[in-house]
């Protein structure tokens, strides 16, 4: 669904929250209401501004545990084992990140830890306090500071780039020796899947316009006490 073309008089007259801007263009348009599937597109440039998901905070509440429940194993269960000279070793996330920092190269286990574990970790657990302040209509003050606490460290969680460093070293690691894939790499897999997941399905405008209404209706339900009293 494309926005209709704007005309500059009828956005003087329309509130900032009316307002939706293009991030390729900027090109600033009125804001549409979409039904569930739909998508807004720039009428400029053709850039998707937003959609609308069905169920988004349910599907997306079931996500964010799915991938909560798989973030112990996929750090903490060996990723691969490597059987060399008769010896066994099992590699998980956490031993490489300690193997990294016991071999003097503390700045790059720093850098593994906060972006395959630390960063993802508090991205998920962001996600989730703030799907669920919309699903117990929580205060949504500290769920919109959450939120964009998340979109700060949104750049810094690279499961992906981590993955693909795992499969690189499989690939180099195959010929050494006897070379076993594990249980903790099926659930990085899966992590990273409903990671991937998630970030489709909980859109961003659904939720800061949820937030956005939860907010008003709590701010009108401390005026009406205070008047009350
Ligand atoms: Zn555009």
């Amino acid at each position: 669904m494309s926005e209709s073309p704007p005309s500059p008089d009828a956005l003087k007259q329309l509130a900032p929250e009316q307002l939706v801007i293009c991030h390729e263009c900027d090109l600033l348009m009125a804001k549409m209401h979409l039904a569930d599937g739909e998508k807004a597109q720039c009428p400029r440039c053709g850039f998707e501004l937003y959609h609308h998901q069905a169920n988004m905070l349910t599907r997306s509440l079931a996500l964010v545990l799915a991938a909560l429940l798989l973030f112990v194993p996929a750090n903490f269960m060996p990723i691969m084992s490597l059987g060399l000279l008769g010896q066994h070793n099992n590699e998980t996330v956490w031993s490489a990140v300690l193997a990294l920092y016991q071999s003097e190269m503390a700045l790059v286990a720093l850098i593994v830890f906060l972006s395959s574990m630390l960063i993802p970790l508090l991205k998920l657990l962001c996600q989730g306090w703030v799907l669920l302040t919309l699903q117990l209509k929580l205060p949504a003050g500290f769920a919109l500071w959450l939120y964009r606490i998340y979109h700060q460290m949104r750049e810094w969680g690279m499961l992906e780039v981590y993955m693909f460093g795992v499969l690189v070293s499989i690939v180099k690691m195959v010929d050494l020796g006897d070379l076993s894939m594990g249980v903790g790499l099926v659930c990085f897999i899966g992590l990273l899947v409903c990671q991937i997941w998630l970030e489709a399905t909980m859109s961003e405008h659904q939720v800061w316009e949820m937030l956005d209404e939860l907010r008003t209706e709590q701010q009108v339900d401390e005026v009406m006490d205070e008047a009350c009293d």
